[in-house]
């Protein structure tokens, strides 16, 4: 027999469908149909393959079993349909990687599965781990309820979720562990690093913070901000996060039962993320992410049971979550979104919750938790910018996220300030590099993003504020670019037009 070694160390398995027998191609065909990745290659790979370490060097200084008693974890993992092998994988992670006296038990929560291999074959294969439960959910659930019935049968001091498409590398758990022992009030994640749904290799994600955007009220990546980065201080350390995507966490079972775990009331899939996340905060807990704790994940841009329905369910929960937790800032969501009341159901419950937990405003989390959170299209100054001969800033969206300006105004971006002194576009910023300015991911740098806006009449100056310089057109026969240059009072190239902002906000 030839041994399996493909997709070891997390290495890329290529397939190419055209080179496939019918069978197999079809095979192939519905894997993906089914999954929205690459079952077929999935299934190629052995269910106990190596994964790489992207632990940070300064992982090895710490030494979780100092000054803490860590307590035992249940871990709690939802499937709905699952592929074989991505889901085996996902055991076998947890169970060859998890030091056995920190774990507990793993409960399998079957969410309602009509796949055949989910049944019998599951239970057979399982029944040789005795730390793996099977949990049958009698009706299609939702991952909320269905994470919260592991939770009732739970017997370990803390809970851990996970997706039933990951795989847990070497190390992955103690410093989960370690924090919640610590405190019993923050919930921690691991740095979730990328499964290519269409290789299954294992790709490094960059460190970021979890963030909202309020107008969607979407769950988005952002790049760690100087403020975070200054508290963390060592690459070793946990680093606090503004939100968590939801699906992977370490939290104590009995403050979560505290906090009102999550709102029954969201269907199916969405919301629960930032629900847990905003309660967490503003009623005395904390979110942590551990950049020595790495679970790979199997990212895919669209759900393969998310449906039809998909937009008001979504849009429902998330409904939900802005009348509860935001406050005044919840109009950021229902300016866009319309909503009767009856869209999303009865939510006094939770208010009650939120009141009886005495939790802290959204106006207190802003301004604690994540003082650099930007609404789109609350700006000061909104629009175009315009030199004053009337072309428009523009970036090209290459490598080089180089900076033009250009006569064709109909298709140049709308930029903004914001509170943090940024000029941005969605989440492009301008960013200054010596006397360059390009446009790179905003993240609040407080030394090469920061510019400020002064107004004389219609017309503005644009001075990056550490430098002093400002900004500056170099036009050549209607096209041009920009830098940054001396400010000199009354140079037209150092004219913009940049308006102040006609929106509501
Ligand atoms: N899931 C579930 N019931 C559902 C929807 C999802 O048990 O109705 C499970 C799913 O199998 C997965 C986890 O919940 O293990 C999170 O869902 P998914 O991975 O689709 O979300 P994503 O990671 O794409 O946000
Ligand atoms: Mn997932």
């Amino acid at each position: 027999m030839i041994p399996i070694v493909t997709g070891e160390g997390g290495a890329p398995v290529r397939v190419d469908p055209n080179t496939l027998m019918l069978e197999t191609k079809t095979r192939y065909e519905v894997g993906y149909k089914n999954h929205n990745f690459n079952e077929y290659a999935s299934d190629l790979i052995s269910v106990q393959r190596t994964v790489p370490d992207f632990k940070p060097q300064e992982c090895s200084h710490n030494d979780y079993r100092s000054s803490v008693t860590l307590q035992p974890a249940s871990i709690i993992m939802c499937f709905y349909n699952e592929a074989w092998s991505a889901l085996l994988r996902s055991v076998h992670s947890v169970l060859d990687r998890s030091p056995p006296h920190l774990l507990n038990e793993l409960i399998l929560v079957d969410d309602f599965s009509d796949a055949e291999h989910l049944k019998t074959k599951l239970d057979q294969y399982m029944a040789k781990y005795p730390k793996v439960k099977i949990l049958r959910m009698p009706q299609r659930e939702g991952l909320v309820r269905a994470r919260l019935k592991g939770v009732e049968m739970a017997q370990a001091p803390i809970l851990i979720f996970l997706d039933s498409h990951v795989e847990c590398a070497e190390g992955w758990m103690e410093p989960l562990i370690y924090e919640v022992s610590k405190n019993s009030t923050v919930a921690v994640t691991p740095i979730i690093d990328i499964i290519d749904k269409d290789s299954m290799a294992i790709v490094q994600a960059v460190e970021s913070i979890g963030v909202v955007d309020l107008r969607q009220m979407t769950f988005t990546w952002s790049r760690l901000t100087p403020r975070i980065q200054r508290l963390r201080g060592s690459a070793g350390r946990p680093y606090m996060s503004p939100t968590m995507a939801g699906g992977l966490f370490a939290i104590n079972k009995e403050f979560f039962q505290q906090l009102g775990t999550w709102d029954p009331g969201l269907v199916l899939w969405g919301g629960e993320n930032l629900e847990l996340s905003f309660k967490l905060w503003m009623c005395g807990g904390a979110i942590l992410i551990h950049p020595c704790s790495r679970v790979s994940h199997i990212f895919r841009d669209k759900s393969p049971y998310l449906k039809n329905n998909v937009d008001r369910i979504v849009k429902g929960n998330a409904a939900r979550v802005a009348e509860v937790w935001l406050d005044d800032y919840k109009r950021f969501f229902f300016h866009r979104e319309a909503y009767s009341a009856n869209t999303y159901g009865d939510v006094s419950g939770r208010k009650q919750l939120r009141h009886v937990l005495a939790c802290h405003s959204f106006q207190w989390y802003v301004d604690n938790v994540y003082p650099e959170l930007f609404i789109d299209g609350t700006g000061k100054h909104y629009g175009h910018i315009k030199s004053s001969t009337g072309l428009c800033l523009i970036f090209k969206d290459g490598a080089k996220r180089e900076l033009i300006l250009s006569a064709e105004c109909a298709n140049a971006e709308l930029w903004q300030t914001s509170k943090s002194k940024e000029i941005r576009y969605i989440s492009t910023c301008l960013e200054q590099y010596q006397s360059h300015v390009f446009a790179s991911p905003c993240d609040s740098q407080e030394y090469s993003q920061a510019f400020e806006v002064s107004a004389q009449g219609d017309q503005v100056a644009i001075l990056h504020v550490p430098t002093g310089l400002c900004l500056s057109a170099i036009e050549m026969d209607r096209t041009g670019t920009v830098a940054l240059a001396p400010c000199l009072y009354g140079d037209t190239r150092q004219v913009w037009k940049f308006k102040k902002n006609p929106l509501p906000l």
